[in-house]
């Protein structure tokens, strides 16, 4: 049954009285102070300026959770709070008769969904969507709610399950820190940015046990491996090896202490996330041996030495570009580290193979420096992309379940948030299509989850409207034309000057869309999305290029070629490969286009979202210097609006807030029908029946207050003061 009153107590039955007079206590008392507001639906009136006012008093007042109707606000408190995070807290929120009306917490989404798993007659699967900009926390709460999970789902019964049981729980917490370690880096905005979406779907089985786990990665930004922005990192296992390697493992991998490295940046800085241990430890939980895990070492030091290749211009455009002078050595050491012949491994650097003509006559062209240095850049990013799916699969095989012995699951989504820099690229569009396709899942999902709620419960309820993203959605990938069909499109025909092209296009079959704008001043080709969390200017050169991410087919091979155990792994020897060079223009056959996955993964993770219950907690980063108690308002309230809070909890405000049970209700309740009679009750519109009886509607505010303090009175002496913390 649902009441429109803020109702919020401990819930008790022993305290019905107490949890009454609590009740009304709010209901009469005016305004309580903003940090004492748990919900951002009770800010009177909902602005974004009161729900600004209350965060950061809460936030000032050490408090990081506040719920916003269907979501939960989780500020970045940016410094460690650990009793918030105990075992003790833990189990007070899994053991509580009612945890929504314990303080807000992330414990209460993760109990939730850990009920709502197990209540249902038909089981539901639930799903955690955690969103938020980078640096705000959403890494850090799934992290969290994973923890929340292994320890509540978690209830073995015999010792030889129990040490099943914590070997699975200890397996999928351990993904952990492998995952950062070779998906994270530290950027401007964080130092443990997690450069790849993630989703986990941790598996339940019938007496809500935990018994495995899968993770399913998105959209690794690989180009970090060979590309740093200025200040910025390379992904942190790099760092580790550097300077974690063993003396004798520094001969071996070739890692001289003080050596330097052009992919390496700034590795004087000293951060947490450097520890090599943490993740050695973690891999051989994961059951990622000594061997492996030196063989993936050493393949990624020679990636660092690949990175100090370098090429000068031959000056002559049938000459192939030589090294410059200290660069033999380290194409030298690289080849040594990757298995790989170094003559080979420079000719492929240099030298491109085309079969072109009617006899598919092969030609040798010699790149230019620039060409070998995107070759080499893209050799680097393709050991290191498959290296990255590779480790993903071996902790699937690691955490997954047996088959069969999970029936429900509950899935937590880390992605990354909404960007928007002053040059935007094909990165930024599809994280931003992500979100879209996220905030358009929310909206609808919450929309006519709550209206079809009313309806069954016969409410009146007036239709709220919100932003509609669809029209932005079918701007990025509708059908026929969109910014990704162009895209895709121009890929295909694979002709010069493709940015051009694309900007035309782009121009001629998409202006008058409602959300595609267009920046006049810009000093090059670009336009500007509307997104839903404000617009965003994507230049339009390079999007061709980097959606086609061309390999050249001549690297897979000389990989194929390797002798090192783990890149013929990874790049197995293809049976049917019989061509030897890179076929000419219409030869090529169609690939896969970056978008086309991306979309092609995306509606994947929606189809699963979709069959789940979702819950939502926004995560806000206070402030961008990492700072503890700094409450930036201005950043702040860029993200409340990027994230449509204030939409939000207007939605909520506007509906019924509070979803009580009739049972409970009336058990908590009943107490008035002792103190008046049932019918003086129903005639100031309160309803102790659970809203059976016949009776007059309440308009007349003043004389239910009355009835309130009088009964407020009439009640008997609280035993203790406050509420259920
Ligand atoms: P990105 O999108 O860049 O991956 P993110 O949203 O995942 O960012 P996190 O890495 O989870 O951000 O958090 C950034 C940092 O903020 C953490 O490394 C940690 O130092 C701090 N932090 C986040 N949440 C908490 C918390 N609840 N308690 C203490 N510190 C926190
Ligand atoms: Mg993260």
């Amino acid at each position: 049954m649902l009441q429109q009153v803020n109702g919020h107590g401990s819930g008790s039955a022993a305290h019905g009285g107490e949890s009454l007079r609590e009740d009304l206590q709010e209901f009469l008392g005016g305004e309580a102070p903003l940090q004492q507001l748990d919900d951002l639906t009770k800010v009177n009136p909902v602005t974004l300026e009161t729900v600004l006012r209350c965060l950061q008093a809460r936030y000032m007042a050490d408090t990081f959770y506040t719920n916003a109707g269907c979501t939960l606000v989780a500020m970045n408190p940016f410094k460690p709070v650990p009793q918030l995070y105990s075992p003790e807290l833990m189990q007070e929120y899994h053991a509580a008769s009612q945890p929504q009306t314990l303080k807000p917490h992330i414990f209460t989404v993760g109990e939730q969904t850990y009920r709502n798993v197990k209540s249902l007659m038909e089981p539901v699967n639930q799903s955690v969507v955690v969103s938020g900009e980078s640096g705000a926390g959403k890494t850090w709460t799934s992290r969290c709610l994973m923890k929340f999970y292994a320890v509540v789902a978690a209830s073995p019964t015999s010792w030889e399950s129990h040490k099943v049981a914590q070997r699975i729980e200890q397996r999928i917490l351990n993904s952990n820190p492998v995952m950062e370690a070779f998906g994270n880096a530290c950027t401007l905005r964080n130092n443990n940015s997690s450069r790849f979406g993630k989703f986990i779907q941790l598996q339940l089985n019938g007496a809500q046990q935990m018994t495995g786990a899968a993770v399913q990665t998105y959209l690794l930004e690989k180009t970090r491996v060979a590309c740093q922005a200025p200040s910025e990192r390379n992904f942190h296992i790099f760092y580790q090896i550097y300077k974690g390697a063993h003396a004798e493992e520094r001969v071996r991998w070739c890692l001289p202490e003080g050596a330097t490295f052009s992919w390496l940046p700034h590795p004087e800085r000293t951060l947490e996330e450097d520890c090599f241990e943490v993740t050695r430890e973690a891999m051989l939980h994961l059951g990622i041996d000594a061997p492996t895990q030196n063989n993936i070492f050493q393949a990624l030091a020679g990636l660092l030495h690949l990175g100090n290749t370098r090429f000068v211009d031959s000056g002559n455009e049938a000459q192939p570009c030589p090294l410059v002078d200290d660069a033999q050595c380290s194409v030298g050491t690289s080849a040594l580290l990757l298995g790989l012949p170094e003559d080979h491994l420079l000719e492929t650097l240099q030298i491109r193979t085309i079969r072109a003509g009617r006899g598919q006559q092969v030609f040798r062209k010699p790149c230019s420096r620039a060409e070998c240095d995107t070759r080499r850049d893209c050799l680097a990013k393709l050991v290191y992309a498959r290296l990255f799916d590779w480790l993903v699969s071996v902790i699937n095989s690691s955490i997954c379940a047996a088959p069969n012995s999970w029936t429900t699951f509950i899935g937590l989504l880390d992605v990354y948030g909404f960007e928007s820099f002053p040059n935007n690229s094909l990165e930024q569009l599809c994280i931003n299509y992500a979100n879209e396709k996220l905030q358009q899942h929310f909206v609808a999902h919450y929309l006519r989850a709550q209206q079809e709620e009313y309806a069954v419960e016969g409410l009146e309820w007036s239709f709220v409207s919100y932003q509609d993203n669809q029209p932005c959605l079918d701007l990025i990938e509708g059908s026929p034309v969109s910014i990704c069909s162009l895209i895709n499109e121009e890929c295909r025909l694979n002709r010069p000057s493709s940015a051009a092209q694309l900007q035309t296009r782009i121009e001629s079959a998409l202006t008058g869309r409602p959300c595609l704008g267009r920046d006049r001043l810009s000093p090059e080709p670009s336009f500007i999305v509307l997104h839903y969390a404000g617009p965003v200017r994507y230049r339009t050169a390079g999007l061709v290029e980097k959606n086609k991410d061309p390999v050249p087919p001549e690297l897979t091979r000389l990989l194929q070629q390797s002798q090192d155990p783990l890149l013929k792994v990874l790049f197995p020897a293809d049976p049917k490969e019989k061509s030897q060079e890179e076929p000419s223009g219409q030869n090529r056959a169609p690939v896969l286009t970056v978008v086309s996955k991306f979309k092609a993964s995306l509606e994947q993770l929606l189809q699963v979202l979709h069959g789940t219950t979702p819950h939502y907690i926004r995560c806000i980063k206070p402030n961008s210097q990492a700072q503890a108690q700094i409450f930036h308002r201005e950043e702040v309230l860029s993200q409340l609006e990027a994230c449509g809070l204030v939409e939000t909890i207007h939605i909520s405000a506007a509906g019924f807030p509070i979803r009580v049970s009739h049972r409970s209700f009336v058990e908590r309740y009943k107490l008035l029908r002792r103190l008046r009679p049932a019918t003086t009750l129903g005639g100031h519109g309160l309803c102790p029946d659970g809203g059976r009886s016949e009776r007059p509607p309440c308009t007349e505010p003043a004389t239910l207050r009355g009835l309130l303090q009088e009964i407020l009175h009439a009640l008997p002496a609280p035993l203790h003061c406050g509420r259920t913390k």
